[in-house]
């Protein structure tokens, strides 16, 4: 019988200290998974792994950092078992129009985006190769496949996403792994707060659903592909974006 229930394996959300990730590990947490999540700062991890409960716990860890990756996964491996379930979700921007982006803007946005999720990856992949099971879910975005105005660094990051995540798929497919993307649309969290009124009406127009997406929305379709319900399911992009691209 294939369900939901996550219970016996172990989760790493990184960048879970808050909105869309942290709304995916308290999925993870009531679906009966141990999850680990990550942020830059210790403090800010432990407290956002309390706020999860007894299962979580929280690992300072900037995905951009090969070394801190590899540290903070063998830490979760010794405490909380192999990685069955690793969800790429940490992310930046850093806007501009490309005349006036700068070099420091499009590295910090490319080794957080999408070299984390290289990093983070290629620490998990061994043991899940061993395992003959494994799920990795990243975070991508709209942007990435439709573009976005200001945000050259930020697209090329997320459409980078999907294609590592389709060549990974198809490299692990056999070894009972399989790889997948969220693309999600406007989500309401800290990194989309500062719009002003007019745009937040131009936007919502654009959305058939009417309305802005939440970061439950995203946990969903993340804990779905988590699960055994989408164990023939790999190298996909899953949009939850209300219906604003279609
Ligand atoms: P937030 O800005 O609310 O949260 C970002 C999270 O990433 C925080 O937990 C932050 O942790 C963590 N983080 C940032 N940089 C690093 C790093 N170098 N290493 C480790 N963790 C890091 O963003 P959202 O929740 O809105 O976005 C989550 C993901 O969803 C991102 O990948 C984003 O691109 C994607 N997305 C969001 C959309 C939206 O509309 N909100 C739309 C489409 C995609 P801390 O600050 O504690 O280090």
């Amino acid at each position: 019988m294939t369900s939901l229930d996550l219970t016996g394996k172990v989760a790493f959300v990184t960048g879970g200290t808050r909105g869309i990730g942290f709304a995916i590990a308290e999925a993870l947490v009531a679906s009966g998974a141990r999850v680990a999540i990550s942020g830059r700062d210790a403090g800010r991890a432990a407290e956002a792994s309390r706020r999860l409960g007894g299962g979580a716990v929280g690992v300072a860890c900037d995905v951009a950092d090969e070394a801190q990756v590899d540290t903070a996964i063998a830490a979760i491996e010794a405490g909380l078992g192999g990685i069955d379930i690793l969800v790429n979700n940490a992310g930046v921007t850093r806007d501009n129009i490309l005349l006036r982006l700068d070099g420091a803007a499009w590295d910090e946005v490319l080794d957080t985006n999408l070299k984390g999720a290289f990093h983070t990856s290629r620490a998990v992949i061994k043991g899940m190769m061993k395992r003959r099971n494994g799920r990795i879910i990243n975070i991508s975005s709209i942007v990435g496949l439709i573009g976005n105005k200001g945000q050259a660094n930020y697209a090329a990051s997320k459409a980078g996403l999907i294609g590592f995540t389709k060549a990974i798929a198809r490299e692990y497919a056999s070894r009972g792994i399989t790889a997948n993307c969220v693309a999600p649309g406007y989500i309401e969290t800290d990194m989309t707060n500062a719009l002003p009124e007019d745009a937040r009406k131009a936007l919502l127009d654009s959305i058939a659903l009417g309305r802005l997406g939440q970061p439950a929305d995203i946990a969903g379709a993340v804990l779905y592909l988590a699960s055994d319900l989408a164990a023939y399911v790999t190298g996909q992009v899953l949009v939850v974006d209300g219906g604003m691209t279609m």
